[in-house]
């Protein structure tokens, strides 16, 4: 599935986040918060994620430029070193610019703090993929991670958002967050924006975008496919978002 990511500054669709569904035939469906741990902890996340990247970079060669996939990858992805080729690979037979797919990674695979992770992100960033960092503020010490990478982008965490309407701490911390992202060169994106409150807040926060059911769910790529079409093409070529 893919859900929409909102550019505040002129409220357009930038991209899409891809989200990994799995509709087991004796289960029915099963959410990834439950099943990605598993496919960590037995290796099949390796192959997985590579169907999600292959999937996911030619869904999104049919959207129009500059529009981007975003997908997430697992810490424990990073320890098949030919992960960087994979990427590139996946991009390059779908025919998708390196420049149009971003990765999503959490704080977890910076905790090891391994030269090997960091040269592979190195190497796709030199490509033109953009990194972003997922989650932030739910680790441990965020901030000491800002340091280690230069992200493209932080995305602040559904709890931080979901409470900075009504708790100043929370507002406090996603303001500080976008002014440190600002300084450091790096956009930010508010995760779970459901109301207009949160998206009020997060505007005021000066967050560069925004992700949430308030603007769509995820949705399957047929569907991405028609809101793009019915969206209206402006000069850019990029597509302006009319809700619903
Ligand atoms: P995530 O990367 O933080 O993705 C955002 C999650 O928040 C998604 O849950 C999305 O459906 C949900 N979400 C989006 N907007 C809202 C909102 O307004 N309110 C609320 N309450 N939730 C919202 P989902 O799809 O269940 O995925 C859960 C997690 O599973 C993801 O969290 C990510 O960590 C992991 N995941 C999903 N797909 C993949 C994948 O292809 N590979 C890997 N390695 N992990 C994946
Ligand atoms: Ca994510
Ligand atoms: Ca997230």
């Amino acid at each position: 599935m893919f859900q929409p990511l909102i550019s505040l500054g002129d409220n357009l669709i930038r991209g899409f986040e891809a989200l990994l569904r799995w509709d087991s035939p004796e289960r029915g469906p099963v959410s990834p918060a439950d099943f990605i741990p598993v496919a960590e902890e037995t290796g099949l996340i390796v192959p997985i994620g590579e169907w999600v990247l292959r999937e996911a970079c030619r869904t999104a060669a049919g959207w129009p430029h500059p529009i981007s996939v975003a997908v997430n990858l697992s810490a424990a992805q990073f320890t098949d070193r030919s992960l960087v080729d994979e990427v590139l690979g996946a991009a390059r037979a779908a025919g998708l610019p390196a420049d149009r797919l971003e990765i999503e990674i959490t704080e977890s695979l910076l905790l090891r703090d391994s030269a090997t992770t960091l040269s592979m992100l190195h190497r796709l960033r030199d490509t033109g993929v953009r990194i972003s960092m997922d989650d932030f503020g739910t680790g441990y010490s965020s901030l000491s991670y800002l340091r280690s990478f230069p992200f493209d982008k932080i995305k602040i965490d559904r709890s931080f958002i979901a409470e900075a309407p009504n708790n100043a701490d929370s507002l406090a911390i996603v303001k500080a967050v976008t002014g440190l992202a600002r300084s450091l060169g790096m956009r930010t994106t508010a995760e779970g924006v459901e109301t207009e409150e949160q998206l009020a807040a997060s505007r005021e926060c000066g967050c560069s975008e925004a992700q949430g059911y308030l603007f769509s769910p995820p949705l399957p790529a047929p569907a991405v496919g028609e809101l793009l079409a019915r969206l209206q093409p402006v000069p850019s070529g990029n597509a302006r978002l009319r809700r619903a």
